[in-house]
């Protein structure tokens, strides 16, 4: 933990963050260790066409099942422009990253301690932040 802070303050260019770029480097197994906020409230969706069997993902600040559910009633089909998505996963976006964080072996550090200072960092991280593996 302590780890992590000294690495975002001197600014070593080893220390990503958001979920996008983390997400990424996740894939690319070259995390060193992965640091989330406790309190980012975010789910992940993974969905379908049941049309054309499209499937994609995205990722919702806004959590709650019965606006997810009228959002993908309304939403067309990126492939076959069809209104025929459904919900085939839904789960919080902690446990979807460290799903991926244990597939690569990375270390998950979970931040949930109220430190100011802590938490102001983590924040300016979008809620996640990851520690890349050295290339040496
Ligand atoms: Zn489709």
């Amino acid at each position: 933990m302590q780890l992590f802070f000294n690495e975002v303050k001197r600014n070593t260019g080893s220390v990503i963050c958001g979920e996008q770029e983390v997400r990424k480097a996740l894939q690319e197994n070259i995390v060193e260790a992965l640091v989330i906020s406790e309190y980012i409230e975010r789910v992940r969706v993974t969905y379908k066409c049941s049309a054309c069997g499209y499937e994609g993902q995205n990722t919702f600040k806004h959590p709650k099942p019965t606006i997810l559910k009228k959002f993908f009633i309304r939403k067309r089909c990126p492939r076959c422009h069809k209104t025929s998505l459904r919900i085939t996963k839904h789960q919080d976006l902690i446990e979807d990253l460290a799903q991926l964080a244990e597939q690569s072996g990375t270390e998950m550090i979970i931040v949930s301690c109220k430190a100011e200072e802590e938490q102001t960092l983590i924040h300016s991280l979008e809620g996640i932040g990851a520690i890349l593996r050295s290339s040496s």
